[in-house]
């Protein structure tokens, strides 16, 4: 009987793919090698993420103050139908980040979108940790 190339124990051989080389292997390293192709297959993986974003326009303040402007409506008016304080939309019309929810309320008001939505797919592989011939063969041989 010939010796497996890849543990010398004298057996029935039979061929497999470890690593890039093709080897003549007893059973027992052949199952070795077929399961070295799965953990290389294991080792990246894809991520694919959807992000939405909700961001606000640049341009909101001079939006929102030529929307109420145009409509007729004083700041109190307008602060008091949002349920804010007519500093806070002062300051908002000045360029002020306000809340989502006050950014809602504000579209709703003045009929106006201040939202717009982007979406990104943001994909990337990950290197898994390695199992590599090396650490099979001593987990093998530990075992032994
Ligand atoms: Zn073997």
């Amino acid at each position: 009987m010939k010796e497996c190339e890849l543990c010398g124990r004298e057996s029935e051989l039979m061929k497999a793919r470890i690593e890039d080389t093709v080897l003549s292997v007893c059973k027992k390293c052949c199952y070795l090698g077929i399961k070295i192709e799965e953990a290389e297959k294991a080792v990246t993986q894809k991520i694919s993420d959807k992000i939405q974003l909700t961001e606000i326009i640049p341009d909101f303040a001079q939006k929102i103050k030529n929307a109420r402007e145009e409509a007729g409506i004083s700041k109190t008016d307008l602060a008091n139908k949002l349920g804010i304080s007519p500093s806070l939309l002062t300051r908002i019309e000045k360029g002020m980040r306000p809340t989502d929810k006050i950014v809602k309320k504000l579209e709703k008001a003045l009929n106006i979108s201040l939202f717009y939505k982007e979406t990104v797919i943001a994909t990337k592989t990950e290197k898994l940790p390695e199992v590599t011939l090396g650490d099979v063969v001593q987990l093998r041989l530990r075992k032994k």
